[in-house]
């Protein structure tokens, strides 16, 4: 099985995180998200631990909360002691509203706006990380405003290419985050918030892309921003106390790919900063950093209803299920690639070639195409694994498709944490 929360029973039922799949889809209906709530709890400790162990008591790891967003999941993360970012009021309402701690969260995003920036100060948010010289006057003109100071972080771009996707990759010169470091643009922008009374500088940040499988482009990242952390306490005297060095770490979605021993890959990128700090004689920051995917990814689950099985003579067959794009649609985003079983059948031969479609009317509306499952039939099951980042969080109900609910399992009990999306819900902010 492609990860160990996965198993298959004497009924020859998939189980997961200790439950039987069929029995949690006939209770719950479908489609349905699983959450493994102790195998995020062994994640986040995993960071926790391993960030303090190999950067110092200072060193946080903060959830990258627009990978799964829900209220249970930020009273996880905060009753494991990780600190979140957030790219929205929304995101940061949510973590509110659940009672997360908001000195250790982090306002992220492209384009604050100034209702956003005012209500985060409000809630008294620990930080912000700005993107660009708008938001610089903004945050300075609104904390000025409240009569606070606000510690921010600024984006930077290192230019690195990480070789992902390049839809989510975000470190290079020419993308819509951060300011570049290659231009001189950088130092400029640095300078120009050391200016302003009401904001306390803490340091920079970079997030060079996701689902990075390799410890170097995290490494190349450090080396570029430890360089640059030196070349801007010569220049302009400030010295960075804190370096946010992003998300990025990759998860196994299928088999070709690679296991990743996060303890190792960040003791891997903790020598490397200890060693250019040296090189560099400065003093080392507060190393932050934000796993989104490889925090949640693999603790979820989506449970699909089959219905139409098409076999078209000489092209291909199609398998349809009860959701797709509006739950899940990466497919049609990125291309990203799953492993699925027919889960009622998961003992049987997975020798059933097909391409797996959403009920969205949309022919791009797919979840997977030619892989390889047991042969279902309508009314069976069919499992996607390692869907907790970016599924639930990025679901619409385009064609009025309900959202699903999501059910936290935890010790083999099962509890409802967010209900399926009603038809009631849909029409609820329509005013007649
Ligand atoms: C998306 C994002 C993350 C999380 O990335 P993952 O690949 O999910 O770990 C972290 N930081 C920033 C700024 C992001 O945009």
């Amino acid at each position: 099985m492609l990860h160990d929360n996965l198993s298959i029973n004497q009924l020859g039922h998939l189980t997961f995180a200790g439950v039987d799949t069929v029995d949690m889809a006939k209770k719950y209906g479908t489609p349905l998200m699983l959450i493994d709530e102790n195998r995020i709890r062994q994640r986040v400790r995993t960071y926790v631990g391993a960030m303090k162990k190999y950067f110092g008591e200072d060193a946080a790891p903060l959830y990258a909360s627009k990978a799964l967003c829900f209220k249970g999941i930020y009273k996880i993360v905060a009753e494991e002691g990780m600190s979140v970012d957030i790219v929205s009021p929304g995101e940061l309402y949510t973590a509110a509203q659940a009672g997360f701690p908001l000195k250790k969260a982090y306002f992220h995003g492209n384009n604050k706006t100034d209702e956003d920036i005012a209500y985060g100060m409000d809630l008294g948010i620990g930080y912000f990380i700005s993107d660009g010289y708008e938001e610089i006057d903004s945050i300075d003109r609104i904390a000025g405003e409240k009569g606070i100071k606000q510690r921010v972080l600024l984006r930077l771009t290192p230019g690195i290419d990480p070789h992902t996707n390049a839809k989510i990759s975000t470190g290079k010169v020419d993308c819509k985050f951060g300011t570049p470091i290659e231009t001189g643009q950088a130092e400029k922008y640095i300078a120009y918030t050391l200016t302003k009374q009401n904001i306390e500088l803490m340091g920079f940040h970079c997030h060079i892309g996701s689902q990075v499988f390799d410890t170097e482009p995290f490494c190349d990242a450090a080396d570029i921003m430890i360089k640059y952390i030196a070349h801007i306490e010569k220049a302009l005297g400030y010295h960075a106390s804190i370096l946010n060095l992003g998300g990025g770490i990759g998860v196994r979605y299928v088999e070709s790919d690679p296991y990743i021993d996060i303890d190792e890959n960040l003791r891997l990128v903790s020598e490397h900063i200890k060693m250019r700090c040296e090189e560099f004689g400065v003093k080392m920051p507060t190393i932050l950093m934000e796993p989104g995917r490889s925090t949640v990814a693999d603790s979820g689950m989506t449970l699909y209803t089959v219905g139409t099985v098409k076999s078209i003579n000489d092209y291909k067959s199609y398998v349809s299920v009860d959701g797709g794009m509006t739950d899940n649609p990466r497919y049609t985003l990125y291309g990203s690639k799953y492993t699925m079983m027919v889960a009622n059948k998961a003992n049987q031969p997975a020798d059933f070639k097909c391409t797996i479609g959403g009920r969205c009317c949309e022919s791009g509306d797919l979840l997977a195409e030619d892989i390889y499952i047991q042969k279902p039939q309508r009314n069976d099951l069919l499992a996607v694994f390692v869907t907790g980042a970016y599924n639930y969080s990025m679901a619409s109900n385009y064609n009025r498709i309900g959202r699903p609910p999501i059910v936290i399992i935890k010790d083999g009990a099962d509890r409802l944490a967010v209900r399926r999306e009603t038809f009631e819900d849909m029409v609820l902010r329509e005013l007649d």
